[in-house]
């Protein structure tokens, strides 16, 4: 027989009396389960969700958040952080201080957000994700418009709610959501320089005489295959598959739900092995660190939770992109690939395939970009979303501004708004401010390579041999375990001994490129 609590455990803790910091720690653990039935749900929704559950699904979700942002914002939570705040006995507890820094932290932002509008905000976007799926196969912008100018005015809402007359600025109090501390001045200048040096890397290596072939992207593998070998490399670098799964759908996600239940997706065109690969590597770096979280000590807790989205993207791209693109991966990667998908990848050489995965070409699409273009992607997003939200730019002017922008920065015309103004999920889930976290990730990701590289001198060798195990013994030792010990600035001096600047990144981009493409 099993029972949850066995009688003299009970009494044991009954009889020992619990100060407000302990009481706190323990509603936020409650909290946090009704959080993650609600990813569950949402991993449900992406995957598996009949089209006419919809509607039962957006109400089940809105539900949820009301219910979590109650107990969030509650007088009890309140005056439980209030209490705990003035415990004398925590005073020099650094774990604890820096825990009830981040509840404060997210409790003042709560409670300025009116439970009704969270419920709202909740409700409209499982509708409006609904109807942007519509509208984009369609490639239907008058079918998505009105919700986009719903969500844009709840967005607005909130933002209202958050802004303070110390920190006006709307957008700010968006982004803020996504990268806690971060401002829209910083932002622009990091992108600024971004821009500088990226513009001119993509210009030369665009026009070199030298291009490098993408045949490897067109060689067929059956997805059966693929499904084993994605499994196969995701358990490699260090997956735990007991406490974790691997699924498709379209647009490939890591959802955390909590300890021992982190679920990726990735996804497979028999012509996209190198693709799908690609995809997998990144979410199982989201998903590594959601794994590599104390969350079993402290679920629910900020000790316990992703530092910010840009921390967390800098350990999907570092897989996906400064370890997935390197030579060294594909000396590991490719006879693997070869042996298992025989006679298919007989004749492909590491330097093709290192080619081909390094390729530069401007893509219409975001997530088929390379990592040079795909920044230009982030810029031209971030800029509209500002628009949008300030009501600069009509919602109904949204494609003919996107296509404008698509010409001048990428030299493309934009065919439908499938492939432009349609293609992301972000604005109908209500995510302005989400889009710069993407970038973010990459410089944080280039930054933190460059002193794995200097702690590490062997890893190129350990890389080329499948050996994964001291990189990502470093990155839990380095980001993971901290949970939001330290905010994202703090982690990466800490990490990296600089604040984050687009320098590692350019110099890692142009030393790879400008030799590949060299004549
Ligand atoms: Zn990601």
């Amino acid at each position: 027989m099993w029972t949850k609590h066995p009688p003299n455990c009970m009494s044991e803790r009954e009889s020992k009396p619990r100060g407000p910091y302990d009481e706190l720690r323990a509603e936020l653990r409650e909290t946090d389960l009704f959080a993650s039935i609600g990813a569950v749900l949402s991993w449900d929704q992406e995957t598996m969700l009949p089209d006419r559950g919809t509607g039962l699904r957006a109400e089940q979700l809105a539900l949820l958040s009301q219910v979590v942002h109650e107990r969030r914002t509650s007088e009890r939570f309140g005056a439980l952080l209030a209490e705990s705040e003035a415990d004398e006995s925590l005073r020099d507890d650094e774990l604890a201080r820096a825990n009830l820094r981040e509840i404060r932290r997210s409790y003042d932002q709560a409670i300025k957000l009116p439970s009704s509008l969270v419920r709202e905000i909740a409700e409209t976007t499982t509708l409006s994700i609904h109807a942007w799926r519509g509208a984009r196969e369609k490639s239907d912008f008058s079918a998505f418009a009105p919700w986009l100018e719903k969500v844009v005015g709840l967005d607005r809402a909130k933002a209202e709610c958050l802004a303070t007359e110390d920190a006006p600025d709307l957008y700010d109090a968006l982004l803020d959501q996504y990268e806690p501390g971060a401002d829209t001045a910083e932002l622009v200048a990091v992108f600024t320089d971004l821009r500088k040096r990226l513009a001119p890397l993509i210009h030369d290596v665009t026009g070199a005489a030298r291009q490098r072939s993408d045949r490897v992207h067109r060689i067929e593998v059956p997805i059966e295959a693929q499904k084993a070998f994605n499994a196969k490399v995701a358990a490699r670098v260090g997956f735990d598959f007991e406490a974790g799964r691997l699924d498709t759908s379209t647009h490939p996600f890591c959802q955390g739900v909590g300890p021992g239940d982190t679920r990726l997706t990735t996804r497979y065109r028999e012509d996209g092995f190198f693709d799908a690969l690609s995809s997998t590597l990144h979410e199982t770096g989201h998903g590594l660190y959601e794994q590599g979280l104390p969350k079993d000590r402290y679920l629910g807790e900020p000790l316990g939770d992703p530092v910010s989205l840009g921390i967390h993207e800098s350990q999907s791209r570092l897989w996906e992109n400064l370890v997935g693109r390197s030579r060294e991966f594909w000396k590991w990667a490719l006879p693997e690939a070869q042996r298992e998908f025989s006679p298919a990848l007989d004749d492909v050489a590491l330097e093709e395939v290192y080619g081909a995965m390094n390729l530069v070409q401007p893509n219409l699409i975001r997530v088929d970009s390379d990592e040079a273009t795909y920044n230009l992607h982030i810029m031209l997003r971030f800029d509209l979303e500002r628009a949008m939200l300030s009501g600069d730019l009509a919602v109904a002017d949204l494609p003919a501004a996107w296509n404008d922008r698509i010409k001048t920065d990428l030299g493309l015309d934009v065919p439908d708004d499938r492939r432009g103004c349609l293609q992301d999920v972000h604005w109908s889930m209500g995510s302005i401010g989400y889009f710069p976290t993407y970038t973010l990730g990459n410089l944080y990701a280039a930054q933190l390579w460059l002193r794995i590289q200097s702690d590490l001198p062997d890893l190129p060798d350990s890389i080329a041999a499948g050996d994964f195990t001291p990189l990502l013994a470093w990155l839990r030792r380095e980001i993971h375990v901290h949970g939001r010990r330290y905010t994202a600035p703090e982690l990466c001096e800490r990490a990296t001994g600089a604040p984050l600047s687009a320098d590692a990144f350019m110099n890692s981009l142009e030393g790879k490129l400008r030799p590949l493409y060299a004549a």
